[in-house]
């Protein structure tokens, strides 16, 4: 697939509410989004590099009222490291997104190539939730929830406006770019779409990509339920999930972007399959070494 260049842009969705859509939507490059109520605007998520953060921040303050609340939809840093540049903002986030932004992670920064990530680092949430949490209703109506257990993450929330059936998704929908389980579950990902798409939403705007509507959820899910498979027969066959990787034929998700994913998933299936843990490092190590021992490409 191609990478569309482009500049990141502002979206409006409806009276009040916008989308910031960062092409081309690949690594450390995601989306967020902006909802103005009475008591200051909230943002769900910010992104990944001091100069992309700032540049958002600009784009918000000319149209919104400052950011007073940032929704985590999860804790991977793409979603979370420009918080420091909002300072006086409440930080809400699920209650494992709030554990998994204090562990120390094993630094994978020779794996991208190289970028510039500036001065900033993610905040501790102020706020944390366990199940749901319902921001503004004298306003505007902004619900987040989290979908039961992992998904894409083990702290997934997304944010439903009921309203003006606009959800913001995360990382539970990729567009464009291949799905990412390594830090969540395949089947419990397969069940977050499923009350996705029962909120019948008529927008969608994804953590990467562009923006849609409910057609964005199935290629998703496809794309899980291959997953599975394919673990099961690696599983049964006694591959590691590089020689899985390597063997199997991604068939119609071969034109995703971040097709090296595939290994790091297979990585989190084949542990879940085992009743092992899962050697994170090593799963980045073997995204590298499918690559072809190139760096991921980092747009950031
Ligand atoms: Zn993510």
């Amino acid at each position: 697939m191609t990478h569309t260049a482009g500049e990141p842009t502002l979206h409006p969705l409806t009276d009040r509410v916008w989308a910031y859509i960062q092409p081309d939507g690949g690594w450390m490059i995601n989306n967020m989004g902006l909802i103005e109520g009475e008591g200051g605007a909230t943002s769900v998520d910010l992104t990944s590099t001091e100069r992309r953060t700032r540049d958002y921040l600009a784009a918000a303050r000319a149209v919104a009222s400052p950011i007073r609340r940032i929704v985590l939809t999860h804790s991977h840093p793409d979603h979370c490291n420009g918080t420091s540049l909002v300072p006086d903002a409440e930080i809400i986030a699920h209650r494992n997104t709030a554990l998994d932004l204090q562990q120390v992670h094993p630094a994978v920064g020779e794996i991208f190539t190289p970028f510039e990530q500036g001065e900033v680092h993610a905040r501790t949430p102020t706020i944390v939730f366990d199940s749901d949490l319902t921001i503004d209703p004298h306003g505007r109506r902004i619900e987040v929830r989290h979908p039961g257990g992992p998904a894409h993450t083990a702290g997934d929330a997304y944010v439903w406006l009921p309203e003006e059936r606009i959800l913001f998704t995360g990382d539970l929908v990729f567009h464009g770019g291949t799905p990412f389980v390594l830090s969540g579950s395949p089947a419990g990902w397969l069940r977050a779409i499923e009350q996705m798409a029962a909120l019948d939403p008529v927008t969608v705007v994804p953590g990467h990509g562009e923006i849609g509507g409910p057609e964005l959820f199935a290629p998703v899910a496809d794309y899980l339920r291959f997953l599975i498979a394919q673990a099961r027969d690696a599983h049964e066959r006694g591959l590691s999930p590089l020689e899985a990787a390597r063997a199997l034929d991604l068939g119609p998700f071969a034109g995703l972007a971040e097709k090296e994913r595939i290994v790091g998933n297979l990585h989190r299936e084949l542990a879940e399959l085992d009743g092992g843990p899962l050697d994170v490092a090593a799963a980045w190590q073997d995204m590298y070494e499918y690559n072809g021992r190139q760096p991921l490409d980092c747009h950031a």
